[in-house]
């Protein structure tokens, strides 16, 4: 039985360019997340973490179930925020409020975001996350790791693995993290921080 299934782009795979190619959006959903999809389907095959939600398995799970489906967790939230035409392009409202409170302004917001994902070493994702009380949290997490982990509900995320910027802007991390904030709808982020 095949538990998961690959999502389907809210968008066409030419959607996000120039900000992120055709190419790289069709490698990244088609080939990566779809095989993360596949794997994860395999291992659980008999497994104790058949029947759980993702987020729980991610909360639960270890090795090889713990990392495709925390790779599936990471990249649904991934390509689900984007848009070729945000409806909102900065945030606003208690979301704004809280990045003023929490980061001084939206400007040094991004510029701390950016800077935590260009230094993040290897192969992870950048994250804009909430406690229960609404505080935000920017997180490196490492490989497959999503903020669920520790109890944070995930906001937003930057894919700083090479299969996600390496064909557009090859080692040039900063520029691709620099370039994605075009394409965040933040109308999306702010519906999960609700
Ligand atoms: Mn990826």
């Amino acid at each position: 039985m095949k538990r998961f299934q690959l999502m389907a782009l809210p968008y066409a795979p030419e959607a996000l360019e120039p900000v992120i190619s055709r190419e790289t959006i069709s490698f990244h959903h088609g080939k990566h997340l779809a095989a993360y999809v596949n794997n994860l389907n395999g291992l659980l095959e008999g497994s104790p973490f058949m029947e759980l939600p993702l987020e729980m398995i991610v909360k639960q799970a270890d090795g090889g179930i713990l990392n495709n489906a925390g790779q599936i967790l990471n990249h649904e939230l991934y390509f689900e925020q984007f848009s070729g035409k945000p409806q909102k392009s900065a945030p606003t409202g208690k979301l704004a409020e809280a990045i003023d409170k929490q980061f001084g302004s939206y400007e040094a917001f991004k510029d701390e975001f950016q800077k935590k994902g260009a230094t993040l070493f290897g192969s992870g994702w950048v994250w804009l996350s909430a406690d229960a009380d609404g505080n935000l949290f920017i997180t490196q997490e490492a490989n497959a790791a999503n903020p669920v982990q520790k109890d944070l509900t995930p906001l937003l995320t930057f894919d700083v693995w090479e299969h996600a910027y390496y064909l557009d802007y090859q080692n040039r991390r900063p520029d691709h993290l620099a370039a994605l904030w075009q394409i965040v709808d933040w109308n999306i982020i702010e519906k999960r921080y609700e």
